[in-house]
């Protein structure tokens, strides 16, 4: 027989309190009694976190806050500049998400965060995670929380076995979630259950020997943590293939052809190299010489991978034909950081540097 709930909350709470992580989102350890945290941070916070490390995420959260300290600074930016900042933190549609969100907010409850969690699904781009987290970080409201942390430690507590992210189990883990948390400190309480997840109740090796709920766990008790959850079956990943011309400017060699991207899909009004389906030719109307593949570049995404052959070429002129909604314009390398590229863009523009530096010495 287990031992009470009471008694799991309370070990649980107090292994955060002394074992958690000084994280730039949370209150300081020293933060004075009745101190909050800003809700604005922890929706920033959350909205990087999702599918990136928090290593990852700790210096594009110290930027992003030093350029948009407030919500309402958010709201006024251009998307442009948003993107810019999240470049290179990849699933960009969080951060035009999370700038709507800003925009709705200022608009619509006078740029103040509602704290309930209703409200905030209200928000665009903030789903059930999200709204659960900033109603219990932020304003202490006791709403569950259910990422692949929370899922992972409460299917080896409850030693389920079914695919955790199958519908049935979800609503089951959501129910779960719910019942566990404690009437106070709720917020703590989620944070503690990631945290457990993300330190102790790893993926691969959980550690059970230093876990603070290991008197509470039907996976520990039955020898199953290493077989829950249930691998995932592995599904081919689909592979997308591009051509990317790198265009040099007839006259100025560090001066390139960039495009923006169409305003909906992936990467969304970014910008990047003149790039087509691999077996089409870039449609820029310009008279191109010296074509030469310069070298392949990878990105693996959760759900697909792209392939980009990247070529160089000459232009023999430099006055090209281009769609108002999708606009070109030559730039220097130096002056690319004005505009958010993708992330293999970025890593094309890197290869492009090395030549030019190379070609110099
Ligand atoms: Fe995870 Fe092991 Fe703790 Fe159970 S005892 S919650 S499997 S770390």
């Amino acid at each position: 027989m287990l031992p009470p709930l009471p008694r799991f909350q309370k070990r649980l709470l107090a292994w955060y309190d002394s074992h958690r992580r000084d994280l730039p989102w949370r209150l300081p350890r020293d933060a004075a009694p009745g101190q909050k945290l800003d809700p604005y941070h922890v929706l920033v916070s959350e909205a990087m976190l999702q599918q990136t490390q928090v290593a990852t995420v700790i210096p594009y959260f110290h930027r992003f806050l030093a350029r948009f300290p407030t919500i309402e600074s958010l709201a006024a930016a251009d998307e442009q500049d948003v993107l810019r900042l999240w470049q290179g933190l990849g699933y960009y549609s969080r951060a035009r998400n999370l700038h709507a969100a800003a925009r709705k907010v200022v608009a619509d409850h006078s740029g103040q965060l509602p704290p309930t969690r209703d409200a905030l699904l209200s928000l665009p781009g903030i789903g059930r995670y999200t709204a659960g987290a900033v109603a219990s970080i932020a304003f202490d409201q006791r709403v569950p929380i259910l990422d692949g942390n929370v899922a992972r430690v409460l299917c080896r507590l409850d030693a389920i076995t079914s695919d955790p992210r199958s519908p049935k189990t979800q609503s089951l883990l959501w129910r779960r979630a719910e019942e566990i948390l404690p009437p106070k400190r709720p917020g703590n309480f989620n944070s503690a259950v990631m945290e457990l997840g993300a330190l102790i109740c790893t993926p691969r090796s959980p550690q059970c020997l230093l876990c603070p709920v290991r008197e509470h766990c039907q996976a520990f008790e039955s020898a199953l943590q290493y077989k829950i959850p249930a691998p995932r079956a592995a599904k081919p990943t689909p592979l997308l293939r591009r051509a990317t011309y790198c265009i040099q400017h007839p006259r100025h060699p560090d001066r390139y052809l960039i495009e923006q991207r169409p305003a909906n899909g992936r990467w969304a009004n970014m910008w990047q190299f003149i790039t087509v389906e691999k077996g089409s030719s870039p449609a820029v109307s310009l008279r191109l010489s010296n074509t030469r593949f310069l070298t392949s570049v990878r990105h693996a995404l959760t759900h697909r991978r792209y392939e980009f052959d990247v070529y160089k070429a000459h232009a023999t002129s430099d006055k090209f034909t281009t769609d108002p909604a999708r606009p070109r314009t030559w730039t220097a390398l130096d002056d690319l950081s004005q505009f958010p590229l993708p992330r293999p863009h970025l890593k094309i523009a890197a290869i492009l540097r090395g030549s030019h530096a190379h070609s110099a010495r």
